[in-house]
């Protein structure tokens, strides 16, 4: 359920006849991990060239701003505004011009030491020409002696946080990833050429065929000289954002080597057993699109059928602020709608993929129960959602998250439920195999100290 952003997409081409136009498809499939700007850089080999804007992918470009960025190289972003405001200055690929060359860069993530390191930053004389966390990298790389790759290591060692960066220059492309692998990052490739993306469904798009995952800590470099792989620290570890398999990513892309729509049928499956003799209902229905894996697992998995009970308008545009209630409440309706057909007398057991901010849901249950269901049981695919995360995702603040206000019994009635159950961090766990994964926003144990945001929590 959008309750939640992402933080961002990025996407890389390297040594591909057509670049910008295979970035702006390999952008359109990470479209859903931003919305609010686009933007590509591509080298020709002598200089670097952007184009980029508010909006979706599509409003960005057409054929002639693609024309206008010729060359074989190419990196691109979607965006999601976690940090920094909505001037053009904070979409990305941000440019840096200096004695080093020229320099592209976009991030995915978020840096947790930023507002010291812009203020050291600033005290020896850098000027920022955004207000995001993104471009310290760029200054960072300027102040370190060196060949670029060196730079980059020094640069990314003061970094702390969840970052996965793409560096184009005229002739190379660096693609980093954080030393906890917090965001996802992998590589691919198709005929004569290499691409990197925030997630593997974007291969598929272009052509192209997943290679390997970027691992924590590491910096691969693409350049003429060939593929080069280094670390920039030894002390990585692996704690992907579970966030990413829960509601994030598409479920046609492979986390680390785990399929989303696979791993979110387990945690169906889970909720399933959790309930098995305990709730008598008759349908399942999952909260379009993102939840609709683990309602196909709470299926096979209880041998109810799984109905489509809500059906999601595709086309609604991003923002509208009506000034009346009655207005607002067909806007509402006007994006998730009940299947009345499908729901009337039915005890249902209704799965969402998580709970942060508990509004969105209080009201489907609501428009559930007005269409005619007998029963809403609310199922939610995760734990309780009770901390911010610092790491690239928009949940700022404690007061934000209904789980650090309320009690599950206490969720249950303002949600208006029948009944209301979570999946534990332990649940999670089983459903993914392993435990190498971020929970730090159910868990509050935090994968990085916090720096600027140690205040947040108190
Ligand atoms: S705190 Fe939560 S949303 Fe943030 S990276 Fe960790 S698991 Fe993901």
């Amino acid at each position: 359920m959008r309750e939640i952003h992402e933080e961002c997409g990025v996407f890389g081409v390297y040594q591909a006849p057509g670049a910008a136009t295979l970035a702006y498809y390999g952008l359109h499939s990470l479209q859903h991990r931003g919305q609010e700007g686009a933007g590509i850089a591509v080298s020709d080999g002598k200089d670097l060239l952007l184009h980029k804007g508010h909006g979706l992918v599509t409003d960005v470009f057409d054929q002639s701003a693609l024309q206008a960025l010729p060359g074989c190289n190419a990196i691109g972003h979607v965006r999601y505004a976690t940090q920094g405001g909505e001037e053009m200055e904070n979409v990305q690929p941000l440019v840096a011009r200096g004695s080093m060359g020229s320099l592209a860069a976009v991030h995915n993530g978020q840096i947790v030491n930023a507002a010291a390191l812009r203020s050291e930053l600033e005290a020896q004389g850098h000027i920022f020409h955004a207000s995001s966390d993104s471009e310290i990298i760029l200054h960072l790389i300027q102040c370190e002696k060196g060949p670029l790759i060196e730079k980059i290591k020094k640069a990314c060692r003061r970094l702390e946080g969840a970052f996965a960066f793409l560096i184009l220059t005229e002739k190379s492309l660096y693609v980093i990833r954080d030393r906890h692998g917090l965001r996802p990052l992998s590589l691919g490739y198709l005929e004569g050429g290499f691409l990197v993306s925030s997630e593997t469904c974007a291969f598929e798009t272009v052509g192209g065929t997943f290679w390997r995952d970027v691992q924590p800590g590491e910096i691969v470099k693409f350049s003429r000289a060939g593929i080069e792989f280094c670390y920039y620290t030894d002390q990585n570890e692996h704690t992907l954002c579970s966030m990413e398999y829960i509601y994030f990513a598409r479920p046609d892309s492979n986390l680390d080597g785990l399929n989303v729509h696979s791993v979110r049928k387990k945690t169906g499956r889970l909720m399933a057993e959790k309930d098995a003799g305990l709730l008598e209902a008759d349908i399942v229905v999952g909260v379009p699109d993102s939840s609709l894996s683990a309602a196909t697992g709470y299926s096979e998995a209880s041998g109810l059928p799984c109905e489509m009970g809500l059906v999601k308008n595709r086309y609604v545009g991003r923002t509208f602020i009506e000034p009346t209630q009655q207005q607002r409440e067909m806007g509402v309706r006007m994006k998730l709608a009940v299947n009345r057909k499908v729901v009337e007398g039915k005890r249902i057991v209704l799965i969402d993929d998580s709970l942060v901010r508990g509004t969105t849901l209080r009201r489907t249950v609501q428009q559930l129960k007005e269409a005619g269901a007998e029963k809403v049981h609310v199922r939610i695919a995760s734990p309780q959602y009770c901390f911010p995360c610092f790491y690239g995702v928009d949940t700022a603040t404690r007061e934000e998250l209904i789980s650090a206000r309320l009690s599950a019994r206490e969720l249950c009635e303002y949600l208006h439920a029948d009944s209301l159950r979570f999946l534990t961090v332990d649940d999670l766990k089983k459903a993914y195999g392993h435990d190498r994964l971020c929970f730090s926003c159910f868990s509050g144990q935090y994968v990085t100290d916090l720096y600027d945001h140690a205040d947040a929590l108190r």
